[in-house]
């Protein structure tokens, strides 16, 4: 071991969450009404999956509005925080900055870009909002007769205006796995469209009919034909880019040779730590970002932060 293991909690960047969503409230109309009418309610406007935010390189602060200054368009209820604060989302043009001379670090982000610098409240928030702003955006007409749909429980659901349906917000699951062998040297790969030395863990997206680890099973070995065995479920993070969940798992290999697809990977290789660790701090391999729950996965089998890289503050 060359440190101590990362917990899981709180260790994956946009699992991290303060505000209480408050179910409840959804369906109370009066509650709603008079949280809107309040101007200390606290607004995050959503433009394409981004936010206003105060950004630099060591953090990151959402801009909240007040209700009179939202513009309109989808709301929804994303909760209320320990001070009674209740906070909405909305989808529309994002509010501008009052003087961008200045305030040179305010400008539009997205999870990516500021997902692991946010606070715990706002990383919470803002993956929540982006989650339903764009299942809103897509969402306006009945998959069944095609008639326009409006939203219900607070921007929760929505019904349809002609037959009465409901429709839930979409997300899809997908998986996302660390294989390691029975020496535990783990499977990094590189897919077709990446740069040169970047490599991660296998991913795919869960089938109809399939259970999450049959999926872990069927990707390993489409991607690589490596055959594992021992599918364990290890952590999970909302990736609202458009709308998916990443189910994470460690899966053991009973076969080590590897034989890759050729179109979706490009390369896989089986790494040691003392392998992966010489690679990194040559500057042989590129690891995915601190965001993402694949780097978890490696540093948790790792067994602590990687060498050679900046930290990121999506691991404390
Ligand atoms: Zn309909």
């Amino acid at each position: 071991m060359t440190g101590p293991l990362i917990s899981v909690t709180g260790a994956i960047a946009l699992t991290r969450h303060e505000v209480e969503r408050s179910t409840h409230l959804r369906t109370d109309p009066a509650w709603l009404a008079k949280a809107w009418d309040n101007p200390g309610t606290r607004v995050l406007v959503i433009d394409d999956g981004q936010a206003l935010a105060r950004i630099d390189d060591a953090a990151a602060e959402l801009i909240y509005v007040s209700p009179e200054q939202a513009p309109d368009g989808p709301r929804f209820l994303l909760g209320v925080d320990f001070d009674e604060v209740p906070y909405f989302g909305v989808g529309g043009p994002l509010p501008r900055a009052a003087d961008e001379s200045a305030a040179p670090t305010l400008r539009r982000a997205g999870l990516r870009e500021a997902g692991t610098l946010l606070t715990d409240r706002d990383a919470g928030l803002l993956t929540h909002a982006v989650a339903l702003a764009n299942w809103h955006a897509v969402a306006g007409f009945c998959p069944r007769c095609g008639a326009p749909t409006t939203p219900e429980m607070a921007g929760h659901s929505r019904r349809c205006t002609v037959d009465g349906s409901e429709h839930f917000p979409r997300c899809d699951p997908a998986v996302i796995m660390i294989v390691t062998d029975p020496d535990d040297r783990c499977l990094l790969a590189r897919n077709a469209q990446w740069p040169a030395r970047r490599v991660s863990v296998l991913a795919g997206f869960v089938e109809p009919g399939e259970s999450a680890e049959q999926a872990v099973a069927r990707e390993v070995r489409e991607e690589t034909d490596v055959t594992v065995s021992s599918v364990t479920y290890a952590a999970s993070q909302p990736w609202p880019m458009p709308h998916n969940l990443m189910l994470g798992f460690r899966a053991q290999a009973t076969t080590t040779e590897i034989m890759v697809d050729g179109e979706e990977i490009a390369e896989a290789n089986w790494y040691s730590r003392d392998d992966l660790r010489n690679a990194l701090l040559a500057g042989d391999l590129v690891m995915p970002p601190s965001l993402s729950i694949s780097r978890w996965l490696i540093e948790t089998w790792y067994g602590s932060k990687l060498p050679g890289l900046a930290a990121g503050r999506s691991s404390r």
